[in-house]
């Protein structure tokens, strides 16, 4: 089975490969089908921007398509940046920007719980979609600390550590990360569906 991966970024294309693997599940970039212009991600939650991402490679390709998407949630703000993670402090989307507008929007704050969300859709050709979810309980620094990861890892400390995302090793952060537990989910979710 061909199942085309709805992004084009090639560090979520070699996580995601490592994840799925299966015998007879050939995995395609989104990058192999350029003709599929991106979506709009406008949906007010993870589920849809994953479900809307994941149906239009699915339609447009004609093979089954996998697409996530995610994003940290702060309890103290309402559940914001959610949806807006990318672009919180604006377009484009400038993680250190972003970073200083969540330290800001926090200061003097001691509630700062928080959790990263992913949500992975998973399309038939038809346009028929299924989703799994994984999560991340932590908290928010008081300021950033470590140099490795993405986005708000800096200022992520998952529960039960006292380091940052951007602390750990990528092993590390993977075992426990929304999006390491979500595909655990997939797998185990879709294993039948993936290896026929
Ligand atoms: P997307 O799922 O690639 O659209 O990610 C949305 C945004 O959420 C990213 O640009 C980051 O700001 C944030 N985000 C999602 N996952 C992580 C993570 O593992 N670490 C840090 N930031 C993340």
């Amino acid at each position: 089975m061909i199942l085309v991966v709805a992004t084009r970024n090639p560090g979520k294309l070699a996580e995601l490969r490592a994840l799925l693997a299966a015998p007879g599940l050939e995995l395609r970039s989104a990058d192999a089908f350029p003709d599929i212009p991106d979506v709009v991600e406008d949906g007010a939650t993870f589920r849809e921007n994953a479900a809307k991402k994941a149906r239009a490679f699915a339609r447009g390709t004609g093979h089954w398509a996998l697409a996530d998407d995610s994003g940290l949630e702060v309890d103290a703000l309402g559940g914001a940046p959610g949806v807006w993670s990318a672009r919180y402090a604006g377009e484009p989307s400038d993680p250190a920007a972003n970073n200083r507008k969540l330290l800001a929007a926090l200061a003097g704050r001691t509630d700062r719980a928080a959790r990263f969300r992913c949500v992975i859709a998973l399309a038939d050709p038809g346009g028929g979609v299924r989703t799994v979810e994984g999560c991340c309980e932590g908290r928010i620094a008081e300021a950033p600390a470590g140099r490795g990861g993405f986005g708000y890892d800096p200022l992520f400390i998952p529960a039960g550590h006292a380091l940052t995302f951007a602390q750990m090793p990528p092993e590390q952060k993977h075992a426990i990360s929304h999006r390491g537990r979500a595909l655990v989910a997939a797998r185990q979710a879709w294993a039948s569906l993936l290896a026929r």
